[in-house]
């Protein structure tokens, strides 16, 4: 207590820069709260448990991943927009499909619909290496700068449509689609190494269900459901028609 109003005195008499800086220490202190916050209201009480993914979540800044008006609010409990029609998911979302994919750190993993990339490096925290496809330019090119700023080498981005996977580095052990499909799409099930995870939310335009497949043998996929959700649409050749 003393410490701090000692430090608030030299800042406020001694430099403006110092305050400055100060102010910034604060915010990114303040937010550091507000996700600590976000995981013990938001994910904890409703049963994500995978302690890997609840410290990822408290580790990654998103609110770097939306422009700087919405940062206040990038770690209350619904989407945000991202700019092209597009949102960041809520952060329950990113959680729990994350969660599913049972990432143990070793992993290829795949994510279609890079958008913000917020979800990626939840993803890059998690595994090995993270191939990320978007079909929009532009976010994919923003995307990539703010996790270069964030000090993340482990992603290779492709502005592609998703639909149709990446070929060049299948099999991958973990796929997750961000944006909802009408059907799975073949192409992510025949690149999905034997023993990996497909995450997905499938259904109509206004309500999909999140479903994992895994690749239980070469020839044999099991299937489960994990509630229903909301996503904007997955566009492309296996998706829904732009
Ligand atoms: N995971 C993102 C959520 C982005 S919203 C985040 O954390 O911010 C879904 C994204 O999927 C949008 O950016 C959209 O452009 C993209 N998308 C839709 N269809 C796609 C396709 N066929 N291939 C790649 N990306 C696609």
């Amino acid at each position: 207590m003393h410490h701090s109003f000692v430090c608030d005195k030299i800042f406020f008499t001694r430099s403006t820069c110092l305050l400055i800086t100060a102010k910034g220490h604060r915010m990114e202190a303040d937010f550091s709260v507000a996700r600590e916050r976000m995981v013990k209201t938001q994910l904890i009480p409703r049963g994500i448990k995978d302690r890997r993914v609840l410290a990822a979540m408290k580790k990654v800044p998103r609110h770097r991943f939306v422009e700087e008006a919405l940062w206040r609010e990038a770690y209350n409990d619904h989407p945000l927009p991202i700019g092209q029609k597009q949102t960041i998911s809520q952060p329950y979302i990113v959680a729990l499909m994350t969660e599913a994919l049972e990432l143990s750190g070793n992993e290829k993993t795949l994510e279609i619909g890079t958008g913000s990339g917020y979800q990626t490096a939840i993803l890059a925290e998690l595994s090995q290496k993270v191939f990320t496809v978007e079909r929009i330019r532009q976010l994919m090119t923003t995307a990539r700068n703010t996790l270069a700023e964030l000090g993340y080498t482990n992603i290779l981005f492709k502005a592609f449509d998703g639909t149709l996977g990446w070929d060049e580095y299948a099999p991958y052990d973990a796929i997750i689609v961000t944006a909802g499909a009408p059907k799975i799409p073949e192409p992510l099930l025949e690149q999905l190494a034997e023993g990996g995870r497909l995450v997905i939310p499938v259904g109509n335009r206004f309500s999909q269900e999140m479903i994992r497949v895994t690749r239980k043998e070469k020839e044999v996929f099991t299937r489960k459901e994990f509630g229903g959700c909301r996503f904007v649409d997955l566009i492309g050749v296996h998706g829904w028609k732009p």
